[in-house]
């Protein structure tokens, strides 16, 4: 963590703090005359329990206060019509009263100190609102208060691309915003148009944060950091207020970016609020907009932002205009992985027996924050043992501190699970690439891509369909089904890995009878009056539309589909079961490959 998350409760706590101490100063100054009288001042002196006095008296001359301290500390202030009587008395009782000028003392307790303490409390609950003044680091420009709390560093080039292990493809789709910051002039010249917006996604600790910083850093331009959280504020109008600051502030630093980490903070999907729409939140984000809408293509402002839950974001963010490039940070593959520990090695003393290519392959869904702490936990191993080295059974105990530590975010892969898992992506990668309606292959990986995904296989659709046919959808059964078959074919059990894939297949052998009329027993009819599946609970409210016969005979003609196209995958799947050991073999290797790899292996064969 860069930047200490400043606790606004802190600062409330300081309120409360001074408006206490304020209260208990006016109140001691000015005493309680209703309750302490003369006579009982008299009293309190023959009893000898004051210990000392003093006089102040008032405007009118002859009359004032009379102030006297007990033993125990306590204070009692009692009203007197006759001065010079009271300090009379007092001096009687062997007590030594101090006389104030009168002047002074009104002054300082009825009208300088109020406006001291006014000001006091004036000051910090401003801070308490507008959060603390930036620290001395940031620029001095910043010493304001209201102002966006952005942190600006300079762009000295301290973290580089080269900082940023792995994450090629990212980088070279950053390279071209690092040009056009370097050299504005080289793109308006020609009337080129850069994205205004970038939005980095990815879970956490994959790199988002370095990278966006890495950008600047190659740039060598100004880098405007804030984080999400930090428009969100209890008063309203605030958070669109330090937008405003935030863009008002870059546009004084061009050519900058701009980067609000965790963007999802502000940029929910508007309307999703509880307890109604027009929410501080809501505002934030249309300042936002606006602000984003409100500079043109070419200022030299590139803003970034970073998330990992792209899907609660309002779409209206992702716009053309606004962020209008996507670059998806995945979690890094074997070789990703060796170079991140590679990047975190360079600083460490690590002995000889240290295989960072070892420890990459035994580390499967470790993102390069959970590389960087496995090294880091090692390094403290060691130290704590007094060993000159890093040797690998510190890297090893790290392992399963981590591993235990973070087992929900990176499950440690066994062999046998990664090698199902290869199997698996491979069957649907086979039905991909030989059906002709669906495909081509564009990655297959095992690298785990969060909660219970184990790997993925992706098509790269080479035409937009406006309808889809039924033997598209026939085939896009078959390839769910495809991760099925594989481990039926090779391990002879199944696992419980595919229950995404069998809910797809059957919600799109369902759509086929109910709604589409393509299954001749059941007829052109729609079965289907689901709109849309907002309420929960709908099909329990609603009566169906359809008569119990009818839901058999849909049940067993979804079945029929479903069975059908299991055996005709089945049977391509076997015809090519050579590519089926062949690709899982190369992604148990590399993790993850590309078009090319994959399709080379159709050809050798
Ligand atoms: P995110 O913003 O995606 O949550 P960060 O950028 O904050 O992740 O990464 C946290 C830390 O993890 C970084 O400071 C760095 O030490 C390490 N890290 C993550 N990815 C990489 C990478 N690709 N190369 C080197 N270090 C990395
Ligand atoms: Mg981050
Ligand atoms: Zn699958």
């Amino acid at each position: 963590m860069e930047k200490t998350a400043k606790s606004p409760f802190r600062s409330y706590l300081w309120l409360i703090f001074v408006i206490l101490i304020a209260v208990w100063l006016l109140q001691t100054l000015k005493g309680n005359s209703e309750t302490y009288s003369y006579g009982q001042m008299k009293s309190d002196l023959d009893e000898g329990s004051i210990v000392s006095a003093s006089i102040t008296p008032d405007a009118a001359g002859n009359a004032g206060y009379v102030t006297v301290v007990f033993k125990n500390g306590l204070t009692q202030r009692v009203y007197v019509t006759n001065v010079s009587d009271s300090e009379k008395l007092l001096r009687d009782n062997g007590l030594d009263p101090v006389v104030r000028d009168r002047s002074m003392v009104n002054w300082v307790v009825n009208i300088l100190l109020p406006i001291v303490l006014l000001a006091v409390v004036m000051v910090f609950l401003l801070s308490a609102i507008l959060g603390p003044p930036p620290s001395q680091s940031a620029n001095s420009k910043m010493f304001t208060f209201g102002k966006s709390r952005a942190v600006i560093t300079n762009g000295d080039g301290k973290i580089t691309f080269e900082d940023v292990a792995g994450l090629r493809e990212e980088k070279e789709d950053l390279s071209e915003i690092v040009d056009f910051l370097k050299d504005p002039a080289k793109y308006t010249n020609l009337g080129a148009r850069i994205p205004k917006g970038v939005l980095l996604e990815g879970a956490p600790g994959t790199g988002k944060t370095l990278l966006a910083k890495a950008v600047a850093g190659e740039a060598k331009v100004p880098f405007l950091s804030i984080s999400g959280s930090d428009f969100v504020e209890m008063f309203v109008g605030v958070g669109a207020s330090r937008v405003r600051d935030l863009f008002e502030e870059a546009k004084k630093h061009a050519p900058c970016i701009v980067f609000i980490d965790e963007i999802d903070a502000v940029a929910r999907r508007r309307g999703t609020g509880l307890g109604g729409g027009h929410d501080e939140r809501e505002q934030t984000l249309n300042q936002l907009l606006v602000e984003m809408d409100g500079f043109t293509e070419n200022s030299g402002i590139i803003v970034m932002a970073a998330t990992n839950r792209v899907d609660i974001l309002d779409p209206a963010i992702l716009r053309p205009g606004r962020f209008d490039r996507k670059i998806t940070v995945q979690r890094p593959d074997v070789g990703g992985r060796e170079e991140i520990l590679k990047v975190h090695s360079r600083n460490k003393k690590l002995s000889e027996d240290v295989d960072l290519e070892k420890i990459a392959r035994t580390t499967a869904g470790f993102t390069g924050a959970d590389l960087e702490n496995l090294l880091n936990e090692a390094a403290i191993g060691a130290a704590k043992g007094n060993h000159p080295f890093i040797s690998m059974e510190q890297v090893n105990n790290a392992f399963i501190k981590t591993g235990i530590g973070t087992e929900k975010k990176s499950r440690i892969i066994s062999e046998k699970e990664k090698k199902i898992t290869a199997y698996h992506e491979t069957g649907h990668a086979i039905l991909f690439h030989v059906l002709p309606d669906v495909g081509p292959v564009y990655t297959v990986s095992i690298i785990p891509t969060g909660v219970g995904a184990g790997g993925y296989t992706m098509p790269l659709p080479e035409k937009d369909e406006m309808y889809l046919t039924k033997g598209k959808m026939l085939q896009d059964i078959m390839v769910s089904l495809g991760g099925r078959i594989a481990e039926e074919i090779i391990f002879g059990d199944i696992t419980t890995g595919a229950s995404a894939d069998i809910k797809q297949a059957t919600k799109v052998a369902r759509s086929m009878v109910t709604r589409y009329g393509m299954s001749e027993n059941v007829g052109v009819v729609c079965y289907d009056d689901d709109e849309d599946e907002v309420f929960i609970g709908k099909d329990l409210a609603h009566a169906k539309a359809h008569s119990e016969e009818i839901s058999g005979q849909i049940d067993r003609e979804v079945r029929a589909i479903i069975d059908d196209c299991y055996a005709k995958a089945k049977e391509i799947i076997l015809q090519h079961e050579d590519i089926l050991h062949k690709c899982a073999a190369l992604l148990l290797e590399k993790e993850k490959i590309g078009r090319e790899e994959f399709e080379a292996l159709f050809s050798e064969g």
